[in-house]
């Protein structure tokens, strides 16, 4: 087995190589474990900074792999601060990420928040998408895990947009595989509460996804991912009842998780096993998956999987008419839930504390506390709002208008209601940009996206799909309704004292107004186009409205 990251070997010390080396090629993660601690300690003798780092980040890798996550995550910081001080940033967001995981699970919330916002950051100085999605799955992880599997859900669904745009299969993998989790976790929510048709739902949602992750992952050649996907969609094939595959799947995933040493994956597969056993009515054998899973269950379970292990005890003893073990089970149950319910409110409180302490730092006018705590608050948004914001202008981008097509036209359609949209491009803008320099013209398209905004109503949706190019969408108004107010702006446009930005510059727009039906996003935009070209076409600085 050799470790499936960026190996690093060749940037230690020579005296370091040969242990991490080792580490790297080792058979066991146990033993992978032992050399790196052993490239440590040597790069620690002799004192070189960057083979600290570097053995510290496969001694981290290892440890995550085999499940010890009060390890992993004790060694965060001081990781990270040694590849971002030896001139290795890009190594250090996966750090953080490998760091969140376990944080995750040892109850360590606020810290796997703001690791993940911490990644994050590097992944946008850095203009790395594969680590941009890697921290967004991340985050949903940790909005589900504070008791909030809802912001988590949709949090990964909207890295699973990214990664599918990107078009890589380990982020993309990741992503399907953390959603899974976070949608199987909702279906126990529910099941346990009144949502039993909404539970049966989620867990249909989630089946295809926790397919296409094991597809992948028999791609990416990785036994800790493969098992980790197997073992996912086993756990939904259980409850879906289609158990011989499960069982099947099952296996493969314990089989991978045992040769591999791969602590982390197989407590969570056994615990599905058990689920398996306990569905073919096998009581023995549950009970015997159940005094396996509990042994793992301190280091290196969730507490969701102690959770359903303890559920399933219960069932096995319940059937077997095992009333005191039973009861065993169940008070087990409710200490782990009560136990787990209060590392969640902590959480939650920490948020809250930090929001409390800043209004109260701002009375007293100690702004740097305040600084830190809405910087806090505010990374998360960011995270949200920079996919969906144009960056120059701060109004909405392409990917924004995309979805808020797709939500609404469907909900016209079937009201059978009108809407329009309007396309407005900048005419002559090219000779804009090389007549008065490009800042001239990026000031003119920010005031221009103002202009837009202050004119239409709050219920207009603008954006910015493109160089010069704007979008204006209304639900309820059809083109000929839409018509006046786009002649509107086309002629405030033109009036416009373009004067205080550059002297003698003049800004015309020409718009293209197309209206639903049809209600199809692509359409529309094609024909406003068209209008939009044939307004080109016949002169610039007009509207014109297409056909039907
Ligand atoms: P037409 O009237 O036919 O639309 O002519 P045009 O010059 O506006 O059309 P064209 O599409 O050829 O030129 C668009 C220009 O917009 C080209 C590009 O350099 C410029 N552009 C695209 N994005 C930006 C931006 O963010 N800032 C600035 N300043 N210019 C941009
Ligand atoms: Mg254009
Ligand atoms: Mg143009």
């Amino acid at each position: 087995m050799s470790l499936p990251i960026a190996s690093l070997v060749d940037e230690v010390e020579s005296t370091v190589r040969d242990d991490l080396r080792l580490a790297h090629e080792a058979d066991s993660l146990p033993n992978s474990i032992r050399f790196a601690e052993q490239a440590l300690e040597q790069a620690q003798k002799i004192g070189e900074l960057r083979s600290v780092a570097i053995a510290r980040r496969t001694l981290m890798f290892s440890l995550y792999r085999h499940g010890q996550k009060a390890q992993v995550s004790a060694m965060v910081t001081e990781t990270a601060d040694g590849l971002l001080a030896s001139g290795l940033e890009a190594y250090c967001g996966e750090v953080l990420r490998w760091g969140g995981l376990c944080a995750l699970d040892v109850g360590r919330m606020d810290e796997a928040i703001s690791w993940a916002t911490q990644s994050y950051e590097i992944s946008e100085r850095l203009n790395d998408d594969v680590g941009r999605v890697l921290a967004y799955s991340l985050l949903g992880g940790a909005f589900d895990r504070v008791g909030d599997p809802w912001h988590g859900e949709m949090l990964l669904k909207k890295g699973l947009h990214f990664a599918r745009e990107l078009g890589k299969p380990l982020p993309l993998m990741v992503t399907l595989n953390n959603l899974c989790a976070v949608m199987i976790g909702k279906y126990y929510m529910l099941r346990d509460g009144a949502g039993e048709m909404e539970a049966r739902q989620m867990l249909h949602e989630t089946e295809p996804l926790a397919r296409e992750a094991a597809d992948i992952a028999v791609a990416v050649c990785d036994p800790f991912y493969e098992a980790f996907t197997e073992g996912n969609l086993g756990e939904v094939l259980v409850h879906v009842g289609q158990l011989d595959e499960a069982k099947r799947r099952l296996d493969h995933a314990t089989r991978l998780g045992e040769t591999h040493q791969l602590d982390t994956v197989i407590s969570r597969v056994r615990c599905s096993c058990a689920e398996l056993a306990l569905r073919l009515e096998n009581y023995s054998e549950t009970l015997r998956l159940v005094d396996v899973a509990r042994g793992d269950t301190i280091t290196v379970s969730s507490p969701s999987t102690m959770l359903r292990v303890e559920f399933v005890a219960y069932v096995a003893h319940r059937r077997l008419g095992q009333y005191r073990e039973a009861l065993e089970a169940f008070e087990g149950l409710r200490r782990i839930e009560s136990e787990h319910a209060a590392q969640q409110l902590h959480a939650r409180s920490q948020v809250m504390l930090t929001r409390l302490e800043a209004q109260e730092s701002e009375r007293r006018g100690l702004a740097r506390a305040n600084a830190v705590a809405s910087a806090h608050a505010a990374r998360v948004s960011v995270l949200e709002r920079a996919a969906y914001e144009d960056e120059l202008t701060g109004i909405a981008n392409r990917r924004a208008l995309d979805q808020h097509l797709m939500q609404v036209l469907q909900a016209s359609e079937r009201l059978a209601r009108p809407c329009s949209l309007a396309m407005i491009d900048v005419d002559h803008f090219k000779q804009i940009n090389d007549d008065f320099g490009h800042a001239a013209g990026d000031n003119v398209l920010q005031r221009m996206s103002r202009m837009l905004r202050s004119y239409v109503g709050d219920d207009v949706f603008v954006a910015r799909i493109g160089g010069e190019e704007f979008v204006i969408f209304v639900d309820g108004r059809s083109a000929a309704d839409l018509r006046p107010l786009m002649e509107r702006v086309r002629l405030e446009i033109s009036e416009y004292t373009w004067r205080s930005v550059a002297p003698d510059l003049k800004v015309t727009v020409s718009i293209g107004v197309a209206s639903a039906p049809p209600y199809s996003a692509e359409l529309l935009l094609e024909r406003a186009d068209f209008a939009m070209y044939r307004a080109k076409r016949s002169g610039r600085n007009r509207v014109v409205v297409g056909a039907q």
